[in-house]
């Protein structure tokens, strides 16, 4: 039997929990979809991702105004996928002012953000649809790792003052995309880490640079967190379940290039390397959410990765279905 494409078939709405980890630190939980999280001062609140839609985005904005009246003046994309930064435009009808993305995320927006929005359209049906209300890409207005002021650069790491609580800001490096940011709440020990960490859902690593990627998880590890909220899957709270989440996103991805190198090796093809790959991730991942979702568009990448391809190919509409006809079909 062939299975349906991507996530075709996962039409069942999830159950969406909003809840508090610390004084100002909160997560908004999908079960699995795409995670938002919110950080609420005394003068503004900040969304860490904007979720897929406008449609959905004012979801997100009812349950945060239903525990605060303060301006949502900051939203920051974590990275450029389509189903965390397309929502954007309702936080600006809401009055936000600043978009706030890494310089490798604006450059990767540039480079196929467009390509990129019409593959997830047609992968996550679902998330997407209240799509025509998305009036197109979403721009960043602050820039972290440029060095122009005038053009809204900022070097380094961003620190954003909420009032009463402080927000930092940075690149710690390549893994689930080459612009992944996180945001770090250092006296609430609260780390949003977009994407870079997933918890019981599939790991998405078709534009990522996995070589690189557990270096980045480690400087994660070295904050200390003692809340995390994932990109996907449950928020984490205490060390030792921050610590679960490190290390199962480390597990999969570790495994999975390991794969790929091995086929790579043994000079198989695509095909061959995906059925080689099968046998060590399906016992251990073959349950979480997403996972025959993700499984070929990682394979496809670790593959190029472990053959020498070090830019992720742009996967288009077209690319995305020849590959799954290819690999799961
Ligand atoms: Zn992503």
């Amino acid at each position: 039997m062939s299975k349906a494409f991507a996530s075709q078939a996962d039409l069942a709405d999830k159950k969406i929990t909003f809840e508090q980890l610390s004084p100002h630190c909160w997560a908004y939980t999908a079960e699995g979809d795409p995670n938002s999280g919110v950080i609420i001062g005394e003068k503004f609140i900040m969304v860490s991702d904007a979720t897929a839609t406008p449609a959905m985005a004012r979801d997100l904005i009812a349950r945060i105004r239903e525990v605060s009246d303060k301006p949502i003046k900051y939203v920051l994309l974590t990275h450029y996928h389509a189903v965390r930064v397309l929502g954007a435009s309702a936080f600006f009808a809401e009055g936000a002012t600043e978009i706030i993305a890494s310089q490798g995320t604006q450059e990767l927006i540039v480079e196929r953000g467009k390509e990129d929005m019409q593959s997830e359209m047609d992968r996550f049906p679902r998330l997407f649809r209240n799509a025509e209300s998305v009036p197109g890409l979403t721009w960043p207005t602050m820039v972290i790792g440029g060095g122009d002021p005038t053009r809204g650069e900022v070097p380094g790491k961003l620190v954003v003052d909420l009032g009463g609580v402080k927000v930092q800001i940075w690149h710690p490096g390549p893994g689930h995309t080459r612009g992944d940011t996180i945001a770090w709440v250092e006296e609430e020990k609260v780390l949003y880490s977009g994407d870079l960490v997933e918890f019981e859902a599939g790991v998405y690593t078709g534009d990522a640079h996995l070589e690189e990627w557990p270096a980045t998880l480690e400087a994660l590890r070295a904050l200390k967190a003692e809340a995390i909220v994932p990109g996907r899957g449950e928020a984490m709270k205490g060390r030792s379940e921050v610590e679960r989440a490190l290390d199962y996103t480390k597990q999969w991805v570790e495994t999975l290039y390991r794969c790929a190198c091995e086929a790579a090796a043994a000079d198989m093809d695509l095909k061959q390397a995906m059925a080689h790959t099968r046998k060590s991730m399906d016992p251990v991942f073959g349950h979480v959410f997403i996972y025959e979702h993700c499984l070929p568009f990682d394979v496809s990448r670790a593959y190029d990765e472990a053959r020498g391809i070090k830019n992720p190919r742009i996967w288009t509409a077209e690319r995305d279905k020849e590959m799954w006809a290819s690999l799961q079909d």
